[in-house]
């Protein structure tokens, strides 16, 4: 157990001695203000692991790490049409020129369809 561990529970440790006990195992601490580097004790809140849940599904964003980026996702329908032209037969490059997507991007999804065929 490292210096990571103690980081990572670090606001649980704030909490039990906030409450005087040790949290329950359906507890969790949630930072109000969503940055979990915030582990001022007005910033900890104690809610079980349904509510929680909910709260975060509730639109509530969740904190990105730092260096995030968002994945270079394609669209439905250019998926459909690497899709459709690799079952033509077409071979990767024919299909990154005619959807103007690169080679590699094209090989990330064959590769995907055949994991999907297993
Ligand atoms: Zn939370």
């Amino acid at each position: 157990m490292g210096y990571k561990q103690r980081v990572v529970f670090l606001h649980r440790e704030i909490m039990e001695i906030k409450l005087g006990r040790k949290l329950k195992e359906d507890e969790v601490v949630h930072h109000i203000d969503n940055n979990k580097q915030n582990n001022d004790v007005g910033n900890l809140i104690v809610m079980n692991k349904r509510e929680h849940l909910s709260l975060h599904n509730a639109g509530v964003p969740k904190p990105k790490p730092i260096g995030w980026k968002p994945k270079n996702t394609l669209s439905v329908k250019k998926v459909n049409m690497i899709k459709k032209l690799l079952l033509d037969g077409l071979n990767n490059s024919e299909i990154a020129r005619k959807i103007k997507v690169s080679d590699y991007t094209v090989g990330r999804y064959k590769k995907k369809f055949e994991e999907f065929k297993k």
